[in-house]
């Protein structure tokens, strides 16, 4: 499991739902972390896989 920048965020970018599979679907699921690119997208549920990228923590503010 991977620390960030405070609690917050690594509830929710670490946060994996028992029911849905797909974070897409899981109404729980808001912050996608892609690890690859060490990039952080916050989930948009309108039904399809929309993300906003975000470059600031919206808990903490810290740059990501
Ligand atoms: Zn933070
Ligand atoms: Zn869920």
């Amino acid at each position: 499991m991977k620390n960030h920048c405070c609690e917050d965020m690594t509830f929710h970018a670490n946060f994996k739902c028992e029911i849905h599979e797909n974070p897409f679907e899981c109404p729980d699921k808001i912050i996608i972390f892609y690890e690859q690119n060490n990039d952080y997208g916050l989930i948009i549920h309108d039904g399809g896989m929309s993300i906003i990228s975000i470059d600031f923590c919206p808990w903490c503010g810290s740059k990501l």
